[in-house]
């Protein structure tokens, strides 16, 4: 039941139905995103539009450390902060702000290209992708274990910033003791992990100075990698299994702290999108315009009217 994804050499390649497809793909839940951000119906389908354009002109740089819809949706939050921020100088200097827009400071912008990421600060590209790699395949191994409560506590403490305190309580631990427990063989873990795939050491060394850092705390850049990565972000089959009520407890206890307590905005779009199902008759005529602009698009790059036998240039 694994989640259709695009062919990403065939997206690079500008080939018409890999495009169409990915509209049909991901249009209901990049509307869902944008739907809760912008209130106005024309401009959101503006935002559409300059979503999937920018996917289209981006895709050259694609960055395999993420995923095609975290690409996909870090351009649409682009486009929605970009249509926010002109929105609010529109209200600004009309002098009214009858429309407050949203709070705008909490929405970061992002690079497009995500992969700047991996020059903040020392860290080099290859060490960020190490970690992507390292933290995702322990969210994997700790779900097939069925260790959701360990889950929950490291994503609480790695991406939430939560204080040991706050979350012994929340998850019924024993004490502070236990969350410390948790987090020491976690990160036992993660080492071992990043040894097997990085011989030069590299990615160790990095995971050992965010440990020394501080008394033990890991913020850095690993609680931002987790968020931006989405390595703990579950796919959407299992959304679609919270949605029908019949996800089991334990992927149910981590999947709805994920949505509500750690908020992420992409997994809460793609629940609305699931939710809203009825919605895909009002999306149509959307969706045959978005596929009208990309395909425009697509043909204005690989036929240009002056070389048109020529084929792709
Ligand atoms: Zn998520």
């Amino acid at each position: 039941m694994s989640e259709w994804t695009p062919d990403v050499a065939r997206l690079q390649a500008h080939a018409d139905e890999e495009w169409l497809a990915v509209q049909r793909q991901y249009c209901g839940r990049l509307m869902a995103y944008v739907a809760r951000r912008v209130a106005d119906r024309e401009a959101r389908e503006d935002v559409l539009q300059e979503t999937f354009l920018g996917a289209l002109r981006g895709i050259g740089d694609f960055d395999p450390i993420f995923t095609f819809e975290q690409y996909l949706f870090g351009i649409c939050k682009n486009r929605t902060i970009d249509h926010l921020r002109r929105a609010r100088a529109r209200t600004l200097s009309s002098g009214t702000d009858e429309d407050a827009p949203p709070p705008l400071d909490s929405l970061a912008r992002e690079d497009d290209t995500p992969s700047r990421i991996a020059g903040r600060r020392d860290l080099a590209q290859s060490g960020a992708r190490l970690l992507a790699d390292v933290l995702r395949s322990w969210v994997q191994e700790t779900w097939e274990e069925q260790e959701f409560t360990r889950l929950m506590v490291i994503e609480a403490l790695f991406s939430g910033g939560w204080r040991n305190r706050d979350t012994w309580k929340r998850f019924g631990l024993r004490d502070e003791t236990s969350v410390a427990g948790i987090k020491f063989r976690a990160l036992k873990r993660l080492r071992e992990l990043a040894v097997e795939r990085d011989p030069e050491g590299l990615l160790t060394k990095m995971l050992s100075e965010a440990l020394d850092a501080g008394d033990g705390d890991v913020h850095f850049d690993v609680g931002e990698l987790w968020k931006r990565a989405r390595v703990s972000c579950p796919s959407r089959h299992w959304l679609a299994r919270l949605v029908a009520a019949t996800l089991p407890d334990g992927p149910s206890s981590f999947v709805r702290f994920h949505l509500d307590e750690m908020h992420c905005e992409w997994c809460q779009a793609n629940r609305d999108d699931l939710e809203l199902s009825e919605r895909e008759a009002e999306l149509q005529p959307l969706l045959d315009s978005l596929q009208a602009s990309t395909l425009r698009y697509l043909h204005s790059r690989t036929n240009p009217p002056e070389h048109r036998s020529n084929g792709p240039g």
